[in-house]
């Protein structure tokens, strides 16, 4: 990890000047947001995470209007490609950071694919409740209406809120993206090409950032960061994720269970109904000892636990209104903090 620049020391500052800007370190990852095309007029055939840091910075002067910038490089991937280390990497650095005086709040650039996994691990395993704000686009860097810029002043102008003790404080990790304010755990990417790609289904957005303004609709409700029992330390437990569809067949849950999987989350369909052959495999699997976590494939509502499955006779878990990636991440931390047996993880998806 390289740290481009360090944050100015405040003490040297003149007294009498107006109160100093809060201090927000951006961390960045890689993404859209800092990809970069031959051609302006590319939006799709672009390479994500080949444009740094201090480069993306400067596209933005109007940034240090809002905060003191420290701005690190934390990778330059594509997100499509995150790994568990590097989410290990991630939310050490953040911990790190916000444990200091010399740090009000942290901006995270991203990619879009895997921003909801990675925005809801560090929702359950920040332990500060400074802010952490994640934002990314939709189009590269070097595209006609980029869309990077803007979302990632909105996105410091939410830190930089929160950090002044605003209405963004205390909700846990926020997503900054299209002048709306997300909860970690409810936004979800909904479009593939669309510069609105993220949404909350059902619940909606917190709130919105518009010309330096942040506002506030609604609060976080489910406990998180210094409230949330899971941490980033422990090792990752091995879990994968399977989707229940129209002629499915049992050999992937076989063959998982044979690789000594300890975890499977199901992407059912509808209200998280699961084939009979597969739901077969999968209660052999939970008879053996690995967590199964019931999940839907439609992409909004909620699942009733015992509803489309009997989870208390197959010894399955309902992930409730999580998609089934942000339920294989709660999954994978329970796991890890040595939470075993589906009464117990039942617990865990009703609070989390
Ligand atoms: N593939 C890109 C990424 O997730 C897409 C994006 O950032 O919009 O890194």
């Amino acid at each position: 990890m390289n740290t481009s620049s360090s944050l100015p020391n405040p003490s040297g500052q003149n007294q009498n000047a107006r109160p100093a800007l809060p201090r927000i370190a951006v961390l960045a990852t890689g993404g859209t947001i800092a990809g970069a095309a031959a051609d302006a007029a590319d939006t799709s055939g672009y390479q994500a995470g080949v444009v740094g840091v201090d480069q993306l910075l400067s596209a933005v002067p109007a940034l240090s209007t809002v905060a003191r910038i420290a701005p690190e490089q934390v990778a330059s991937i594509d997100s499509k490609d995150m790994a568990l280390p590097l989410w290990t990497t991630l939310a050490q650095r953040i911990n790190t950071l916000l444990a200091t005086d010399d740090v009000d709040g942290v901006v995270v650039t991203h990619g879009t694919d895997t921003l909801e996994e990675t925005a809801y691990l560090l929702h359950l395993t920040v332990k500060s409740d400074k802010p952490v704000v994640l934002t990314a686009a939709m189009r590269p860097a070097s595209a006609l209406s980029a869309d990077g810029p803007l979302n990632l002043l909105n996105a410091v102008t939410v830190a930089a809120h929160a950090a002044a003790h605003g209405a963004a404080r205390g909700q846990g990790v926020l997503v900054a993206f299209n002048n709306r304010v997300h909860s970690a755990r409810d936004v979800v990417k909904t479009s593939t090409y669309a510069v609105d790609a993220f949404q909350s289904p059902e619940i909606g957005a917190l709130g919105w950032v518009q010309d330096g303004r942040v506002e506030f609709q609604r609060g976080v409700v489910r406990p998180h960061t210094l409230a949330s029992e899971f941490s980033i330390d422990a090792a990752w437990p091995h879990v994968e994720v399977v989707a229940s569809y129209a002629g499915v067949s049992r050999i992937a849950v076989d063959a998982l269970v044979a690789a000594g999987v300890r975890g499977i989350v199901v992407a059912g369909t509808g209200n998280g109904s699961i084939h009979q052959s597969l739901q077969q495999a999968l209660a052999e699997a939970a008879s053996r000892g690995v967590a199964v976590v019931r999940s839907s494939r439609v992409g909004s509502g909620h699942l009733m636990r015992n509803g489309a499955a009997a989870d208390d006779a197959l010894g399955f878990v309902s992930a409730g209104s999580l998609n089934p990636y942000k339920a294989r991440v709660l999954l994978m931390l329970a796991l890890a903090a040595g939470v075993t047996g589906a009464a117990a993880l039942q617990k865990v998806f009703d609070t989390y």
